[in-house]
């Protein structure tokens, strides 16, 4: 996790290390000195040894994510603001603020890529557990709504009796020996639309 900020946008000190300065400022260490020792600038330095920044570190987006979640056996619900396709969303200043599932995933799952989105697998856009969370493109996302039918069923295309979950599923199990036969059954696809898909002929992520 991130070190604890303190409010000055300039620096990022640890608890540990405004403790240190303090110590060194209290022992009669000139706050140039301290400055160039924790790498921030003079006046920094004098805010943090006199006390006039705060003492308690910012919490972390961790902290102020789960605050705003209402965890449910399956979905964990997103209970501060909600934008744009009823997905939460969480500040982050200065920049604007980012949506909550994106933070979720990236908290405990890891990076997203450029360009890459985050869909759900459980069709509930307030979700933010990092369990029902997978990437996608936008075109997965198109593929994906039309599945679920959050847009309109015309949109329908051949291949959407697959997700990109299911997708990462039978090739997982095709691996574990699974024959193409039984997946494309399990999956209600085709012989050759299941071998394409775990020969990664198709469906290339
Ligand atoms: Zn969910």
């Amino acid at each position: 996790m991130p070190k604890g900020t303190y409010r000055n946008k300039e620096i990022s000190l640890s608890d540990k290390e405004v403790g240190e300065l303090r110590q060194l400022a209290r022992s009669g260490v000139r706050n140039i000195d301290l400055a160039r020792q924790f790498g921030i600038p003079a006046c920094s330095a004098h805010a943090i040894s006199s006390g006039r920044i705060r003492k308690h570190p910012r919490k972390t987006l961790e902290e102020r994510f789960l605050a705003k979640v209402q965890k449910t056996d399956s979905c964990w619900l997103w209970t501060a603001s909600i934008r744009n396709y009823g997905y939460g969303q969480i500040g982050n200043r200065p920049g604007p603020p980012i949506p909550a599932h994106r933070v979720s995933y990236e908290l405990y799952k890891g990076p997203i890529p450029a360009g890459i989105f985050v869909l759900h697998c459980c069709d509930n856009p307030p979700c933010v557990n990092p369990d029902h969370l997978f990437l996608g493109t936008q075109k997965d996302n198109i593929r994906d709504a039309a599945e679920k039918g959050r847009t309109a069923r015309g949109e329908r295309k051949k291949n959407a009796k697959l997700t990109r979950q299911g997708v990462s599923e039978m090739r997982a199990a095709r691996l574990n020996g699974a024959s193409l036969k039984s997946l494309a059954i399990r999956y209600g696809v085709c012989f050759q639309t299941c071998s394409d898909v775990c020969r990664g002929k198709t469906w290339k992520f």
